[in-house]
């Protein structure tokens, strides 16, 4: 399972109807958390998504993705969890979040490492990689992909037994792309019995950015772009002048780069809650798109299944 909670869609200050940037990423019972704006953690509460995260990636160090991780951090210690958490952030990471950490008379409890990161870092993992890229907002910014490693191909269990292997070790042998030897002489390739690797799934994050190439070779195929759109051509000036994108310039993006999906977040609190006019100019352009709300969920399944938004 590869899911996306949206914990705050809205821009700059929190609303009544959106609170500041925070995302969760849940994926085979991981979860890892993307900014951290003030209310984060009742948010996390509200939505569904618990504190067990071991990993926080900053896109950026503006207040309204960076306030929530002091008060985050305070309950997380309170509640005397002992496994830590690893901040990862561009340029300033160590004096920034060391800095927010310490915020406070009492120490935070919470064990915690920070690590700056850069754009063309990729950060290893067992399925899959955080990869950084650069993006462009009048400050140190980056934004990530969670980019999974290609499956196995698919094993045909009837083959198999056709050909007389039994089944057990040897088929996971085989499955794995080891030729095996049968009783009887015979040598079975895997080739015979497994299909070619399948692609794993791509989650691209922009953070806050205009539109950039270093994104757009990121989102490359991805199966779904999470991108802000602060702004509609209205404000395209705004937009410019603040670092910002419109939700057609997103749209171009997600175009661009041949992405499965497109959600919009990151919207300006003079856009009502569904945004109607920047749904129509992104979908004007790319079709599959959908204007994030705080609590919405997006599962990312597999390029051969169905996609589900909740
Ligand atoms: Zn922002
Ligand atoms: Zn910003």
């Amino acid at each position: 399972m590869l899911a996306l909670t949206f914990l705050g869609t809205g821009a700059a200050c929190p609303t009544v109807e959106r609170n500041v940037s925070a995302l969760a990423v849940q994926r085979e019972g991981e979860t890892l958390l993307f900014d951290c704006g003030e209310g984060t953690q009742r948010q996390m509460m509200r939505y569904g998504v618990g504190f067990s995260f071991r990993e926080l990636f900053f896109t950026h160090y503006h207040s309204d993705h960076l306030l929530g991780v002091m008060g985050l951090f305070r309950t997380m210690g309170l509640m005397d969890r002992k496994e830590g958490v690893t901040l990862y952030g561009p340029k300033g990471a160590q004096r920034i979040l060391g800095n927010a950490l310490a915020v406070g008379i009492e120490r935070t409890r919470l064990p915690f490492e920070i690590v700056e990161v850069k754009p063309g870092d990729r950060l290893g993992r067992g399925e899959y990689e955080i990869a950084v890229f650069a993006t462009e907002h009048r400050a140190d910014t980056v934004g990530y992909a969670l980019v999974e490693h290609d499956r196995l191909g698919r094993f045909d269990p009837d083959r198999a037994r056709a050909l007389g292997i039994p089944e057990g070790p040897l088929w996971g042998q085989i499955h794995k792309g080891k030729p095996v030897t049968l009783g009887d002489g015979r040598v079975i390739s895997p080739a015979e019995l497994v299909g070619p690797a399948r692609p794993g799934r791509t989650v691209v994050i922009s953070g806050d950015t205009r539109p950039h190439a270093a994104l757009i070779a990121a989102a490359k195929g991805a199966d779904l772009l999470v991108h802000e759109a602060t702004f509609g051509e209205d404000e395209r000036e705004r937009a410019v002048e603040t670092g910002h994108s419109t939700a057609r310039e997103a749209a171009q993006v997600a175009a661009e780069a041949g992405v499965r999906r497109l959600v919009l977040t990151h919207i300006s609190a003079r856009y009502t809650r569904d945004a109607p006019e920047l749904l129509a100019e992104a979908q004007a352009l790319f079709a599959e798109t959908v204007v994030a709300r705080d609590g919405l969920t997006v599962e990312v399944p597999y390029p051969d299944r169905v996609a589900t938004v909740s």
